[in-house]
C-alpha cells in the first residue's frame, strides 16, 4: 500500500455496487470482502430487488458463503441519491448501463465501470493499470465535455485483459501485427450462462461479439493518449473466439509480429521483469508480479494456474518461434478476477492514488 495513504478499518472508503445481486455484482462482493481501502456499504439493483436485504434478493453463485456485512445490506434503486456512496462499482446490465452510469457521474459520483457501454468512448479511459496508467489523463477533457461532476473509467471484455497484459511489456519491440484464439471459460458467460448440453465434451466456436470486441479494445489499451482522445495501436490485432468445458480461466494463444525481432531471451526477460505503477504504488489488488513466465512444457493450465496469486497474475509460457509471426505463446488470466470485478477495484486503486477520488 502506498506508506502515505494508509489508512486504517474506521476511515475506509464507502464504497457501492450498481448490479450487485447478479453474477458480476456478486464477485465484486467477494473480491470486496476484507478490503483495506474500500467498505462495501451499498448495494444497487433492479426494482425487482430494491427495498429486500442483500440475502434475500441475491441467489449466491460463488464458491464460500455471503459476506455477512453485504447480506444484511438493504438493496437500493440504481438512482442517484439513497445514500449511495462517491465511488461506485458497475456491474449493471448492458442494457441499463449507459444510462443509470452516466446519471451517477452526472450527479458527481466516480463510476468504476465493468460493463462493456462506455469502454470505446473517446473521451473514457478502458484501463489495465500495469500497461496504460496514463489513460487517466483523459478524465480532465471527459468532465469539462460532458459537463460532469463525476466520472467513468472502465476495465475490459474478461479475455481482452488476458491478451492486453501479455503485450504490454513487448510494446518496446514494436508490435505490429497480433493473431489471437481464446479458450474462454463458462463463467465468462455469467448465470445460468451456456446450456450444460451445449458445452459438455464440446468447443463452441462463437461468442456474438467478442471478437470484435477484443480487436478494437487491445488497439485503445495499447494505444496512445492526447490531452482531448486517444491514438489506438496501429498494429493489426485478429481474434478468433471460442468458448471451452472450462469453469474460471481464460486461456488465449498470441503471434506477434515486430518492427524489430527480439531474442528469445529478450521476450523473457521483457515479460518476466515487468512491473508498473500498481506495484511501484504497492496498490492492495496488485499482483507482486503481473505476469509470471512459466518454463514447464504444459503450463499455464487453467484448472492448476488461474487462481493463483489471487486471481490477478497473468500467467506465459509456451514461447517460440512462428514461422508466420516472429513469436507465439500463450497466456491465460482468470476471467472473473483480473476480467472482472479485481480489475476494477485495482482501476480505483490506481485512481485514488492519482487524487481522483478526493
Ligand atoms: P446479471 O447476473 O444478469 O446481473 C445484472 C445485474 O443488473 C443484476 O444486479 C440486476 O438486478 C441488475 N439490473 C438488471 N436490470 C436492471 C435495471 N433495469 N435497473 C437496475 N438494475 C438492473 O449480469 P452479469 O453476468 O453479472 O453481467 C453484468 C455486466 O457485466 C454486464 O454488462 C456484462 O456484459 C458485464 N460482464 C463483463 C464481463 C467482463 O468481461 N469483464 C464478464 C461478464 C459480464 P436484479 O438482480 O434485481 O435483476
Amino acid at each position: 500500500m502506498n506508506d502515505e495513504r494508509r489508512m486504517n478499518n474506521d476511515e475506509r472508503i464507502p464504497v457501492g455496487v450498481l448490479g450487485a445481486t447478479g453474477m458480476v455484482g456478486q464477485n465484486f462482493v467477494k473480491f470486496l470482502e476484507g478490503h483495506p481501502w474500500f467498505d462495501l456499504t451499498w448495494a444497487g439493483a433492479s426494482d425487482r430487488s430494491a427495498g429486500k436485504k442483500y440475502s434475500e434478493a441475491t441467489s449466491w453463485r460463488l464458491d464460500g458463503t455471503m459476506p455477512s456485512k453485504v447480506a444484511g445490506l438493504t438493496v437500493s434503486d440504481c438512482v442517484p441519491g439513497n445514500g449511495a456512496p462517491r465511488l461506485m462499482f458497475s456491474a449493471m446490465d448492458a442494457s441499463v448501463a449507459t444510462e443509470i452510469e452516466q446519471a451517477f457521474a452526472q450527479a458527481g459520483h466516480v463510476v468504476v465501470s465493468n460493463s462493456r457501454n462506455h469502454r470505446m468512448e473517446p473521451d473514457v479511459p478502458l484501463l489495465v493499470p500495469e500497461v496504460n496508467p496514463d489513460h487517466l489523463r483523459i478524465i480532465p477533457h471527459q468532465q469539462r465535455q460532458r459537463g460532469w461532476k463525476g466520472q467513468i473509467a472502465t476495465n475490459p471484455n474478461c479475455s481482452t485483459v488476458v491478451l492486453a497484459m501479455a503485450l504490454g511489456p513487448l510494446r518496446k519491440f514494436g508490435i505490429t501485427s497480433v493473431l489471437t484464439t481464446t479458450m474462454q471459460a463458462i463463467s465468462g458467460a455469467g448465470y445460468p450462462g451456456v446450456a450444460s448440453m451445449d458445452i459438455n465434451a464440446n468447443v463452441i466456436p462463437f461468442i456474438g461479439g467478442e471478437e470484435e470486441k477484443m480487436q478494437r479494445e487491445t488497439q485503445k489499451i495499447l494505444g496512445d493518449v492526447t490531452p482531448d482522445g486517444f491514438r489506438p495501436l496501429e498494429a493489426k490485432v485478429s481474434a478468433h473466439c471460442n468458448r471451452v468445458p472450462v469453469v474460471d480461466g481464460h486461456m488465449v494463444t498470441e503471434s506477434v509480429g515486430f518492427v524489430k525481432k527480439p531474442s528469445e531471451a529478450e521476450m523473457i526477460e521483457a515479460f518476466s521483469t515487468f512491473r508498473s505503477v500498481p506495484q511501484e504504488r504497492r496498490l492492495p489488488s496488485a499482483p507482486a508480479d503481473p505476469i509470471i513466465y512459466m518454463r514447464e512444457q504444459d503450463r499455464p493450465q487453467p484448472r492448476r494456474d488461474a487462481a493463483r496469486e489471487n486471481g490477478m497474475t497473468v500467467f506465459v509460457g509456451r514461447l517460440r518461434e512462428c514461422p508466420v509471426f516472429d513469436y507465439k505463446f500463450i497466456a491465460l488470466g482468470h476471467n472473473t478476477i483480473r476480467g472482472a470485478a479485481g480489475a476494477a477495484v485495482l482501476n480505483a486503486e490506481l485512481m485514488y492514488t492519482e487524487g481522483l477520488l478526493d
